[in-house]
Parts: C-alpha cells; structure tokens; sequence
C-alpha cells in the first residue's frame, strides 16, 4: 500500500470544492475541506459535504498564525467543531492549542469520526516537537508535524522525529523547497499520506499537484526498499528530470523513483542515505564543484574538468561522473559531422559551472576557445585553468568574438526563468554562417536562438544536451539504455 494522496480543496465556496475534487479526483485518495478559505456564509452549508461520500474528507480550521485564513478566538474555534459532531466527517484536523471538550471529541469518534492533532512549525524547527507530538498523540488517533525546513540538513532531522514516533499513526511534512522530498518519501516517513494542491505549479509550501504526484512521480507506487534518484540542486523543483527518469523506470517496469531534492547543502542531502535507498544524483546548480569532490572516486572527465553532474552510490560512498561533457559534445560533432574540433574556434559564453565543461570539452576536443564573461575575471580565471582565451561579455569583444565565430555557445543563465526574452548576445549582428549552440532548454527557442535562426545560421537547442547527458546518466544510474523514444521537450 504506497503513500495516499489528501487534495486540499481551498476554494471560496464549497461549489468551487466540488469543481476541484471533481478536476482533480482520479489522483485523489482523500480530501482535506479548508473550512477557513470558505466564504463565512458558506459554513451553513459545510454538512452536506461528508454525505456525498464519494471521498474520506478531513475537516480543517487553519489559523492564520499555521499558515490560514482564520482568526477568530479560541471560543469560537471550539464552536465550529462542536456544532458539526454529527456530521460524518472522516477526520477532524485540530490543532495544539484545540481545548475542545473530551466528550464532544468522544461522539465524534463514537460516530467513526477520526481525530488528528497538528502542529504547524512555520518558523522552522523546534526542538521539542517530539514532546509535545507524543502528547497529543495521547487521545488522537493521528499527529501530523508540518516543519518549514530552512536548510537541507534539517530535512534529516525530520527522518529522526519519525523514528522517534515510530509507535504513533502520523503525517510528517517538511514546508518549503528544502522540504520537498518528505512530500515524495513519505513512506520513509511512516507518513499516512501526502498533501496535493489543487492547481499546477509549486504552491508556497511546497505542495504540487496531485497529477503529477500520482502519474510523474508515482507516490503511491514508491516503497522504502525502493531505489530513490533525484536531482540535487538550488533551485531543483523546476528541473526535468523526474519527468524523463520517472518515465524510463515506468517503461523499464523498475520499481524506482527520481524525485527534486533543493539543496543548500549537497553532503547533508547525501546523508538522507542513512533512511532512504539513495542510489544516485543528478547534480545541478550550484553543487557541481562539490559533487566532484565529496566522491570517494571520480572519473578522469570529472578529476579534469573539477566538475560532476552525476554521483552513483558505490558501497559506503559516491562515484562521480561528468555527462555534461559527452552530452555537450555529442550534437555538436554531429552537427558537422566531425570526431576532432582541431581548426575550429570557437567563443563561449558565461564563466559558471556549464561553461566550465563546455570549455573543458571544446578545448579537449582541439578547438580554440575565447570565453566571454560579464564579469572578466571570472572569464580568465576559467580561460586560464582550462587553456582558452577570455574577454569581457560586451560590444568590446566584437573584433575577438568575430575570429571565434564557427561556434558561439550561449552557457549563461540568461535567457530562462526571471531573464526570460534576455540575449547576452544582444550586441552582435549574426552572419548566418555561425552555429547557434543554446544551453537554455526552457523555453526551447531563446531570443538567442530566435535572432541566429531569423540570420539563416545552424542552430542547437539546449534539450539536445539534456537529452544526452540525460541518456548517459540513466545507464550510470540502472545499468540499462534509456527505452526509447525519449520525450519531446514539454514546457
Ligand atoms: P551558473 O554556474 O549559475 O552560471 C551562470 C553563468 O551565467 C554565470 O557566468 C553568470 O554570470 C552568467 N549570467 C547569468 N545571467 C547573465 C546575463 N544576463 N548576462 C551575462 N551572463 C549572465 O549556471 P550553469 O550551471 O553554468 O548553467 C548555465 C545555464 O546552462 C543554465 O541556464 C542551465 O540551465 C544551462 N544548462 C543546461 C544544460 C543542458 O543539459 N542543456 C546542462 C547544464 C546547464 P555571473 O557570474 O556574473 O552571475
């Protein structure tokens, strides 16, 4: 039985509850009824839920102090409860400070209705939480512990909190990015079931879809003894990767899960071995430099170029990849049908962790790389190790930048996310003979691309890198090819 999924209905009337449920309802193993997001009015009405049967339905009052809408007094908090004893709600959500009347709680559950007691830790962790849950545990028969997890290293902390309530029903989430994986791990957790909103996109929490969760993820299929994979990243939930890695386990029918892990700190998520089956890592932004040097052992690209994206769990410790660099190559050889870049010159663009191998790659490969950064001393610094020329990302380099021109590599974070339509290569007018070579995937045609294209030049799109390293790194992952047809690049 794998981890059920509660959809939190937080519509303004219960009308739009139902359109909710009903939008969201094949992924939707129960439901969690925001009484605090209703309009007042609304309330008269709350009874008829439960009779419509159609789910299990937790009933909630969410003060605004833990994250809700509500603010009234405590006298009223207890007075919505005991108004609805005999409405057949599955569950009652109450928090720590509820004082509701033994006996009020004694019918309610007389009438099969079932209690959880919560606490909400918005400000992050509290060392007494294990206390003051196994107190309200006394007389519940659940507790849920929602943490905001302000660092990777406090999401282990919420590992331990469930070993230490290991005899006691519960529900254990970590809020926010750090959070993330106990939505997905719950079963680790000893979790009865995870929250979904009802919308796409990440919610402010931390909570996703209930889709996605069911059908990218599979939740509900993933076990404790299962292998887990994942991105390690700071930011990771926007990243691909569960949806290209989660398919090929599907089709290979392995019972694995590769799921976001956002981290400030990449040794403390490796650590999360001590409770899960973590078996390898795709490693993004900003913890290549660290990914290459917590391995225990790395291969020669990566002892090269000082970067991996990709660790494997070997025994005790970690094996260290680099699959950027093939993945870099390989659609650029391709391109021009060639094995040697000797003769090629080439400008790259950007100083961080993907130029990094780029430049590695090219330089390798024979070709003569000018690397242009907007801040020129991160361009030499890398120029240097790596044996490539540098200049300043401007109109000042156009003369340098027009003798490095069969290929121009765009590996800057512009382009994407909150510089989404930004071209770093504003300034330069394309010839249409140059190659376009765009590390940016999301969206697939930057303005970068857009301009190279609109001058006639050949053009590379940055899902052909992901799509490559991506193949690379799911056979260091399984052992197996990837089943093809890899997907087509969805937004
Ligand atoms: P990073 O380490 O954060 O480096 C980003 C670089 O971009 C830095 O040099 C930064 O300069 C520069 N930059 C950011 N905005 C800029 C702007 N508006 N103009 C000029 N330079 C700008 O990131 P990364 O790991 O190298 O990744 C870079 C890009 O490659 C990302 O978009 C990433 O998604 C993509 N990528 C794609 C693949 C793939 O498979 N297709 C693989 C790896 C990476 P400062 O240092 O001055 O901030």
């Amino acid at each position: 039985m794998g981890l059920k999924v509660c959809l939190i209905l937080d519509g303004a009337t219960l009308e739009e509850d139902l359109q909710l449920w009903e939008r969201w309802r094949p992924w939707v193993d129960l439901v969690e009824l925001r009484a605090d997001c209703l309009q007042r009015c609304e309330w008269d009405q709350l009874g008829h839920w439960p009779l419509l049967g159609q789910v299990p339905c937790i009933l909630t009052l969410r003060r605004r102090e833990d994250g809700g809408h509500w603010s009234g007094s405590e006298d009223d908090y207890t007075a919505f409860y005991l108004s609805r004893t005999g409405e057949g709600w599955d569950w009652w959500d109450l928090d720590e400070q509820a004082r509701l009347p033994p006996q009020a709680i004694q019918d309610f559950r007389a009438r099969g209705g079932r209690v959880l007691r919560s606490i909400h830790a918005m400000d992050g962790w509290q060392s007494d939480a294990v206390p003051r849950l196994l107190d309200l545990a006394r007389g519940a028969d659940a507790v849920k512990y929602a943490v905001w997890i302000r660092t990777a290293a406090d999401l282990g902390k919420l590992f331990e909190l469930s070993e230490d309530l290991a005899e006691v029903p519960r529900v254990v989430i970590g809020m926010g990015p750090y959070g993330f994986p106990s939505r997905i791990l719950g079963r680790a957790l000893g979790s009865l079931w995870t929250y979904a909103l009802p919308r796409e996109g990440v919610g402010p929490l931390g909570q996703i879809d209930p889709r996605t969760l069911k059908t990218v993820l599979r939740v509900h299929r993933w076990e404790v003894t299962h292998p887990v994979f994942g991105v390690a990243g700071d930011p990771a939930l926007h990243s691909k990767g569960p949806w290209v890695h989660n398919l090929g386990f599907e089709r290979l029918g392995l019972d694995a899960i590769y799921l976001p892990f956002p981290t400030d700190d990449l040794e403390a998520t490796l650590q999360l071995r001590r409770w899960i089956r973590l078996r390898g890592l795709s490693v993004t932004v900003p913890h290549k430099e660290a990914a290459a040097t917590l391995a225990w052992y790395a291969d020669a690209t990566t002892r090269a170029c000082g970067s991996a994206n990709t660790l494997v769990a070997s025994g005790e410790g970690w094996v260290a990849h680099n699959t950027d660099v093939t993945g870099f190559l390989r659609p650029l050889l391709q391109q021009w049908g060639v094995e040697s870049l000797i003769g090629k010159r080439i400008t790259v663009l950007g100083a961080g962790g993907a130029a990094r191998a780029v430049v590695w790659a090219l330089v390798d490969r024979g070709a003569e790389v000018l690397v242009l950064a907007r801040r020129e001393e991160r361009a030499k610094a890398l120029a240097e190790a790596l044996g490539a020329r540098w200049g300043h990302l401007g109109p000042d380099a156009l003369p340098f930048l027009r003798e490095h021109a069969d290929a121009i590599v765009q590996a800057t974070s512009a382009g994407m996310g909150d510089q989404l339509g930004v071209d770093p290569l504003e300034f330069y007018a394309w010839e249409g003979r140059e190659l376009a070579y765009e590390l940016v995937y999301n969206p697939p045609i930057t303005r970068f691309l857009e301009r190279a294209k609109a001058a006639g030049c050949p053009i590379i799109g940055g899902w052909e890198m992901f799509r490559e390293q991506a193949l690379e790194q799911f056979e260091l992952f399984t052992g197996q090819e990837y089943p093809q047809p890899f997907p087509e690049f969805e937004g």
